[in-house]
């Protein structure tokens, strides 16, 4: 007999989510998870120098997320707002930024609103803004939908971004405390607590299955047997092509399945987390020509182009953020290579020197999350196909195969730790019955 009931592939927010549930529930369960530490896109570290918890991936509570709300507090892990003030510099020129970045916001949502199919939000913007006089909204609108939703806008829905936009503004995005890492912890806790064992290191190479059973085939040997198996693999990891590295084969394949994967998006993100001796950027010096005190998020056309601080936490780390094709651009460039550009840019910002920032720099990271096998991308965003997409996802297959992932999840919080831990919930829930 099969050591285990179910075997769950990812150890990320859905994957541990789902597991505890399981086990709680009474099941054998075992998690095989890639890497040699569990929580996926949450990477909390403080080793490389680093003076505190930094955030390699997920770091904020972005919007009304109930789920996530409720399991910090049953953690007890509180949050803490962040703020201070926000800038935009353009050809070399910083200002406070005050409301939406989007001066035409109104407008936009207007025509938003009078669409009637859903199209990809390049065809959107050309169709209904064609003129030259439209040429910033244009781009402005596409750097907001690649730089924060990490999409492609030739393929983004100009529904769901319809949907986020209409949204948007006040809402505070906080942190939770000591980094979502802790979240991580607790949840492996939960999940051993409940018997449930987690199998680091452990590179999932093949999925072979039948009706009520699965046999699943690791690097280096190891293979794993039980009736059912939950995969929680990024959506990156399900769109990679076979000879990629991170494919994962499945016996028999499942065409259906890889299409509607393949009709989804999912983009890449570089972060910069640079941690500096002072924090250079709060007051005028003669290094330093153009300050922005209280820096919270600082919004740009340089080639990294947002930067934020860790305000009001007074630690002089600053995170660099790229994203969607900017970020692709980028997947092959080397740490050494994306560090210059990052102080480069600085640089430019804040009217400095990039061997004076270097002089400053105490530690230093860089994430590049396309890069990674195990990612191969950051988050996911709607495309006009999503909707059909999801319904095959969630399907599952002879009672035997079920996924889940930030990526198939379906509600108002995609790319989010929130759509991880729903979707993961939500599986486990479907394969006891519930
Ligand atoms: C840079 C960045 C910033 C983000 N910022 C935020 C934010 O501020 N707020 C927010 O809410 N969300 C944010 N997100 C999104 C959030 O991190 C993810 O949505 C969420 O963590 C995904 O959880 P998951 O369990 O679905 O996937 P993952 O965390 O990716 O888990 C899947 C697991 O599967 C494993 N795996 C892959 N291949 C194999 C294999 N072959 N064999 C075995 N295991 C395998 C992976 O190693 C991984 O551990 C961010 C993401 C990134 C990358």
């Amino acid at each position: 007999m099969p050591e285990y009931d179910i075997l769950l592939v990812g150890a990320g927010a859905a994957g541990l989510l789902a597991a505890r549930t399981l086990a709680q529930a009474g099941r054998r369960v075992a998690i095989l998870e890639a890497r040699n530490r569990p929580g996926g896109r949450i990477h909390t570290f403080t080793d490389h120098g680093f003076t505190g918890p930094t955030e390699g991936g997920a770091e904020f509570l972005h919007g009304d997320v109930a789920r996530s709300q409720a399991l910090l507090l049953e953690a007890g892990i509180i949050t803490h707002d962040t703020g201070g003030s926000n800038f935009e510099a353009a050809e070399g020129k910083a200002q406070e930024a005050e409301g939406f970045f989007i001066e035409d916001m109104p407008l936009l949502l207007q025509k938003l609103h009078s669409l009637e199919h859903d199209v990809p939000l390049a065809e959107f913007l050309a169709q209904q803004f064609p003129d030259e006089q439209y040429r910033e909204l244009r781009d402005t609108v596409t750097r907001f939908a690649e730089g924060y939703d990490a999409a492609d806008a030739r393929r983004a829905s100009s529904f769901a971004l319809r949907e986020e936009w209409s949204g948007n503004g006040a809402e505070d995005s906080p942190r939770p405390e000591g980094g979502y890492g802790r979240l991580i912890d607790w949840l492996v806790q939960e999940v051993q607590a409940a018997g449930g064992v987690l199998h680091l290191s452990t590179i999932v190479e093949e999925v072979r299955w039948q009706a009520g059973q699965v046999e699943i085939k690791c690097q280096g040997g190891p293979t794993f047997l039980a009736a059912q198996a939950l995969l929680t693999l990024p959506l990156g990891v399900l769109q990679a092509e076979e000879g990629t590295a991170g494919y994962v084969r499945f016996t028999p394949e499942l065409p259906a399945y890889r299409a509607a994967a393949m009709a989804l998006g999912v983009g890449p993100v570089i972060k910069f987390l640079l941690e500096f001796q002072e924090p250079f950027w709060q007051a005028p010096s003669a290094e330093v020509g153009q300050p922005m005190p209280e820096m919270g998020f600082l919004f740009s056309d340089a080639a990294v182009p947002t930067w934020w601080s860790q305000f009001p936490d007074t630690r002089p780390l600053l995170t660099g953020w790229v994203a969607g094709p900017a970020a692709a651009a980028l997947r092959e460039t080397s740490e050494a290579d994306l560090l210059t550009l990052a102080l480069d840019t600085l640089a430019y910002l804040f009217g400095s020197t990039t061997s004076f920032l270097r002089q400053q720099l105490r530690a230093h990271r860089v994430v590049n999350w396309g890069a990674d096998p195990f990612a191969r991308g950051a988050y996911a965003y709607a495309t006009v196909g999503s909707a059909a997409a999801y319904q095959v996802l969630n399907q599952p297959i002879e009672d035997t195969l079920f996924f889940a992932g930030e990526g198939l999840y379906e509600g108002a919080h995609t790319g989010t730790v929130e759509a991880a831990l729903v979707s993961g919930e939500t599986a486990a829930k479907r394969i006891l019955g519930q």
